[in-house]
């Protein structure tokens, strides 16, 4: 698989940008085997089996329409951790940087989005 997505800062504070999503619905998490033929909003996807998990997939926040795919596995270049609290909100880091495309750039952070640039 051939990632477009770039890893950038680890620190929101890097961003100057500010909470704008902060009274949107938080992102919730879902575990599939294999991502949806037909993903939904506000879904992190978590792909994997078991207690192995190996990417996460979401509809890009800007409103493009594009399914965004970021590696979890040790090995993956770029490689992004998720966490997810006891409510299934998730959080992940670092940042989600496209090359292509829309140029998205943002940090998931507690289930809420935040822009950078
Ligand atoms: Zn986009």
């Amino acid at each position: 698989m051939r990632f477009i997505i770039r890893q950038w800062s680890k620190f929101a504070g890097w961003c100057s940008a500010k909470w704008s999503a902060w009274r949107s619905p938080s992102y919730r998490t879902v575990r599939v085997e294999e991502l949806p033929e037909h993903p939904v909003k506000r879904i992190l996807y978590i792909m994997g089996e078991g207690e192995h998990m190996w990417s996460v997939a979401m509809i890009c926040p800007c409103g493009c329409g594009e399914v965004l795919q970021m590696g979890l596995l040790a090995d993956a270049r770029p490689r992004w951790t998720v966490s997810v609290d006891a409510k299934g909100i998730p959080t992940l880091s670092p940042s989600v940087w496209r090359q292509v495309g829309c140029k998205s750039h943002f940090f998931l952070i507690r289930g809420q989005i935040q822009w950078c640039g």
